[in-house]
């Protein structure tokens, strides 16, 4: 076990301080000693006097731990990048958010059209279902139509071929043959 009371194992920034640890060292809980990467960050970015009174006067008890965790990243970020640190960052995925709200605007708007594309050809299909259903009625109409006129037709073609019989001029070489 590791016995911070008796300084057998200082936290990571009074390692790096050369200071004597103990168990009401401000850094023990959010700096442990197998991260001493952290605390170097944060010192060097913000200066561990700095830290010290952050953590201890402005953020309360139980915010302290997430309050050493956003340090650590900004001053980790501040240090790969001098000129914006978080600022770059956070301007790099304000663009992203923009790039991508833009394709799912243009996505909606797809969606839409394509919506609207779909009802047309929907229309269209039950248009023409409802003419075939239309026209077979139609045809079959037309069928029983044309029928009757054919059956009228011949009749009347019966009739005038009689009548063409009795039409006939009557010559004298046909009274001979009667
Ligand atoms: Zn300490």
């Amino acid at each position: 076990m590791e016995s911070y009371g008796k300084n057998i194992m200082p936290c990571a920034a009074c390692k790096l301080l050369r200071r004597r640890c103990t168990k009401d060292c401000i850094f023990l809980p959010y700096f442990p000693p197998c991260e001493p990467q952290k605390f170097a960050a944060v010192h060097r970015v913000f200066g561990a006097s700095n830290i010290s009174k952050m953590l201890r006067q402005e953020i309360p008890v139980h915010d302290r731990g997430d309050a050493a965790i956003s340090l650590v990243y900004e001053a980790t970020t501040r240090l790969k990048e001098p000129v914006y640190g978080c600022a770059g960052l956070i301007s790099s995925l304000q663009m992203q958010i923009l790039q991508l709200q833009s394709e799912l605007n243009e996505a909606l708007a797809e969606t839409v059209t394509l919506k609207t594309q779909l009802a047309n050809a929907l229309s269209i299909i039950i248009s023409s279902q409802e003419g075939y259903q239309l026209n077979h009625i139609t045809e079959k109409n037309n069928y029983n139509l044309i029928d009757y006129q054919q059956l009228r037709e011949c009749n009347i073609n019966e009739n005038a071929s009689y009548t063409r019989l009795l039409d006939l001029p009557v010559t004298d070489s046909d009274l001979k043959h009667m």
